[in-house]
């Protein structure tokens, strides 16, 4: 009986030889894998629960490395800044409106981009749980991104929406896409000197951006909750 087969039709105790079968002992191993897993089911990992991965670890102890919660450097550990420490200006001394932090639940900012070949979003076989690296030139930032892709993308549009993760993450399993556009920015508004509305205009702090420039974009959508503004913004560039 196969792992998966014993994981899909999970037999009662009562139907086991012994307490000792070789089967409760993979049952034992799975769950131990399993407890050190988050339990999201996320899909980012490429299985589409924890216990799928923890299946597979089991037979490939590395592949519980995928579990883009387990390891510290691979999330964005840059804090959000408290309201006394927002200096209101970037790193060039230009003002902005309001900072953007990344969704609580994402593992980092969310981002709908467009690679300038679209085309090669199907050619690649970009999939959710893959992991990207790419640089957005039209904006004329210099810095290479990487990022995990958090939705099955628009191959008709050649869309992809990723979340940004560190760097190490792309060595180890980063697919290049070259240079793209970003087409949204999605987050959550916190700290805020102006009332935000749909179909303006404002500059902003991505939190995580390693410049710290001011970008603008266009707010879109806004969601207003007990814990901020979740919003999307188009139409994004550094200024
Ligand atoms: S990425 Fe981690 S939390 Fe998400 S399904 Fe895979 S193992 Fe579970």
């Amino acid at each position: 009986m196969s792992i998966k087969d014993t994981m899909g039709n999970r037999p009662s105790i009562s139907h086991l030889s012994s307490p000792t079968s070789p089967v409760i002992f993979k049952y034992m191993e799975i769950d131990e894998i399993l407890s050190r897993l988050p339990g999201k089911d996320c899909g980012l990992c490429g299985y589409r629960t924890c216990r799928e991965l923890a299946e597979i670890a089991l037979a490939e102890p590395e592949a519980i490395r995928r579990c883009i919660y387990l390891e510290p450097q691979r999330d964005y550990q840059i804090p959000e800044l408290g309201e006394g420490e927002i200096t209101w200006k970037d790193v060039l001394g230009r003002e902005y409106d309001f900072v953007l932090n990344k969704y609580p639940e994402d593992p980092g900012p969310r981002e709908t981009i467009l690679p300038f070949n679209p085309a090669n979003v199907e050619r690649l076989k970009v999939k959710k749980g893959d992991i990207l690296y790419g640089r957005p030139a039209s904006t004329g930032c210099p810095v290479q991104h990487a990022g995990i892709v958090v939705e099955e993308p628009d191959y008709f549009n050649g869309l992809i929406v990723w979340c940004v993760v560190g760097p190490l993450q792309a060595r180890e399993r980063g697919i290049s896409i070259g240079c793209y556009t970003p087409v949204a920015y999605e987050g959550i508004v916190k700290s805020s000197r102006v009332e935000l509305q749909i179909g303006r205009r404002y500059d902003f702090l991505p939190r995580y951006c390693m410049l710290q420039s001011r970008h603008s974009g266009l707010v879109n959508m806004i969601s207003r909750t007990k814990d901020g503004d979740r919003v999307r913004l188009e139409g994004i560039w550094i200024e």
